[in-house]
């Protein structure tokens, strides 16, 4: 399929026939290129290639045909003009970092994003000379009042882990765009088939491949998407620095983006009938789930996303004790931190994935010892709400 083609095909079939170009083997399904260099037929096509007058290929930190596949795969899922992989997700956060700060410049970031983004911005990016300030991720007043002449970065995850809020992308675009600053959504939660950030106005869309783009638990991944000119300079960095994806991994997600869209319509439903019990069960205080109307981010999730994830997050009666009884109970479901996999996954947020933070932080994030949040897997869903229920009926 070439790219002139991928104008009119829906998703389906981008996330499945877009961007192998077939070897001279004639091969059907994707192949992979490990290999670290190419050669060539003499010296001055050597010359050509390296100048960059011919495009392809020179090494594989720099492009791969195998990587290149999952990009323009990728990309083309995203409504994108382009995609960079990186070696995990993030290796694609650092990756705009270095690409668009200097020091003197200034971040905002939402306060509910992933742990190690928070340790990203404050230990190793601010060690160049780069403030970060962080907002509630709902209140447009406060990215407002937080911007600064030099603030060249807003980077928003939505919906956030594990309360499921949803930012309005395309008010924080407006503010971003007003002050010349650019828009970065990770968008791992939702991936492209529930949520394209470019419509809204975002300028950069970066991913943890690890969790539904593969969605299967097998590699370590990620990408920034977005157009040709931001994407250069993510190139840029990529090639030079070194995080690039391996020829492996790219195959790995490549075969995850096939199925995306069935994967992320059953994690959806699913989580929707697992949201919905909580919500009727005695012992369960609250339900945090965009797709219950109830839910403060609903409206919003519901304009911007085409369904509401496979994350379910809740509150139990009696606290750390409560919350444990209902994962020790449970027979099959994974106790880890992972998440977006076939295999359901629960955890204890305030004392595992945000166990770092100090009582005060973990309050003003709503991180209560009742909390647990469930990535809802592929496994039958009376099944899923059998093992999460046992231990209910113990609290
Ligand atoms: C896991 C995760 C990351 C980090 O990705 P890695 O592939 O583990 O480096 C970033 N953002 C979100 C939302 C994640 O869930």
């Amino acid at each position: 399929m070439s790219q002139q083609d991928d104008i009119n095909y829906q998703l389906e079939t981008l996330a499945i026939r877009t961007g192998h170009t077939r070897s001279f083997e004639g091969e059907h399904g994707e192949p992979i290129f490990l290999t670290s260099s190419f050669v060539y037929e003499n010296a001055a096509e050597a010359a050509a290639k390296f100048s960059g007058q011919e495009p392809g290929n020179i090494y594989s930190r720099f492009t791969n045909p195998t990587v290149a596949m999952f990009e323009k795969r990728l990309a083309a899922l995203e409504g994108a003009e382009r995609a960079v992989a990186t070696s995990s997700g993030m290796a694609a956060i650092m990756a705009v970092a270095m690409a668009f700060l200097k020091a003197g410049d200034h971040v905002i970031c939402s306060r509910a994003v992933f742990g190690s983004t928070v340790s990203l911005f404050e230990k190793y990016v601010a060690k160049f000379g780069v403030a970060v300030d962080f907002v509630d991720l709902t209140d447009l007043d406060a990215w407002k009042n937080a911007i600064k002449p030099e603030t060249k970065l807003l980077f928003v995850e939505s919906p956030s882990n594990p309360l499921a809020e949803v930012a309005d992308i395309q008010a924080l675009a407006d503010i971003a765009h007003a002050n010349n600053a650019l828009l970065a959504i990770d968008n791992s939660f939702c991936t492209p088939v529930l949520q394209q950030p470019i419509k809204f106005g975002a300028d950069l869309v970066v991913y943890s491949a690890t969790k539904y783009l593969d969605g299967q638990g097998r590699a370590l991944g990620g990408a920034v998407v977005g157009n040709h000119k931001v994407l250069e300079e993510i190139f840029g960095y990529v090639r030079t620095t070194g995080p690039s994806m391996s020829p492996f991994n790219a195959w790995v997600f490549l075969k995850g983006l096939e199925t995306l869209r069935l994967r992320m319509r059953e994690h959806s439903a699913s989580a929707q009938k697992l949201a919905e019990f909580l919500n009727a069960h005695p012992k369960v205080e609250k339900v945090y789930y965009a797709g219950l109307p109830e839910h403060v981010g609903h409206a919003l999730a519901a304009k911007q996303q085409t369904g509401f994830g496979g994350i379910v997050s809740f509150e139990v009666k009696g606290g750390r004790e409560g919350a444990w009884t209902v994962i020790d109970n449970t027979k099959f479901i994974s106790i880890t931190g992972n998440l977006g996999d076939v295999k359901s996954t629960i955890t204890h947020p305030a004392t595992t994935t945000h166990g770092k933070l100090s009582p005060e932080a973990k309050a003003a994030a709503g991180i209560r010892e009742g909390l647990i949040r469930v990535s809802v897997g592929l496994e039958e869903i009376g099944d899923i709400i059998r093992d999460i229920t046992r231990g209910l009926d113990l609290i």
